[in-house]
């Protein structure tokens, strides 16, 4: 059984197909999911899901692209969401200097102020963190009562390093497939397996052979073979101890 820790099927990618979709991700031995939301509509749509699916749990915050259309209600409203019984994280947040769909001193307030949030409500963080590993790295180290994974991990081994000592996660997805993944592997190959998560970002980075098509949580199995082969451990393996560490983090019973 594997754990989706990260898939955002409020996506309207999904409008077509959703039910059908989640309906089917049982048979495929996916037995949980994690949705984070990605603005405050997000975050609502996510735990609709997580009160509709069993098997959904809620992340909710603002990501670094949408940081420049949030208001300081908008944290009041995000504290609200969070006492939802099925919210087990704050996220996704970060910095994403990639793209820049916000200002920079706007991405970097955002995210102190959620990380703010996650302290006070003693809740782990999902971080997405894109090309702004400095800055992002320097704020988590503000708040070092805050424990979170960082999703899509795409730093360098040193920093990894530094992460797995505060207690942090690490989470990996199709990414790991593709052909520049050669940092990713040696993180992989490095790290305790008891931190180690498994993700698709659905709909997004669809793993090899599928890269560019939409992605959902029934192709989990191929990110944990890639795993498999690197660590040398079974599929069956991969996909328990994977699955513990998820909901641990998560803290689901
Ligand atoms: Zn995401």
């Amino acid at each position: 059984m594997f754990f989706d820790t990260h898939a955002h099927y409020d996506d309207p990618a999904f409008d077509n197909d959703r039910a059908e979709v989640l309906a089917g991700l049982k048979d495929h031995q996916i037995s949980l999911v994690m949705n984070p939301g990605s603005n405050v509509a997000s975050s609502h749509a996510a735990i609709q899901l997580a009160e509709t699916y069993d098997f959904i749990y809620a992340a909710v915050g603002v990501h670094p692209h949408e940081a420049k259309d949030i208001a300081d209600h908008d944290l009041n409203t995000l504290e609200t969401l969070a006492a939802h019984t099925k919210v087990k994280a704050i996220g996704e947040i970060g910095l994403d200097y990639y793209y820049d769909h916000s200002p920079r001193d706007i991405q970097q307030l955002r995210f102190r102020q959620q990380m703010a949030l996650a302290e006070q409500l003693r809740l782990p963080v999902i971080i997405h963190d894109r090309e702004a590993h400095g800055d992002c790295f320097q704020i988590v180290r503000e708040f070092p009562q805050v424990i979170g994974v960082y999703h899509c991990y795409s730093g360098s081994l040193e920093m990894a390093k530094q992460l797995l000592d505060l207690g942090w996660y690490l989470s990996f997805n199709g990414a790991i497939t593709f052909k520049n993944a050669r940092k990713s592997l040696e993180v992989i190959s490095y790290m305790p397996m008891d931190r180690l998560m498994l993700e698709t970002d659905a709909p997004y980075l669809s793993p090899v052979p599928f890269r560019g098509k939409r992605n959902d949580s029934r192709r989990i199995p191929l990110v944990a073979e890639a795993v498999s082969a690197i660590r040398h451990m079974s599929l069956e393996e991969v996909a328990r101890v994977t699955t513990e560490n998820g909901k641990h983090f998560f803290r689901i019973p």
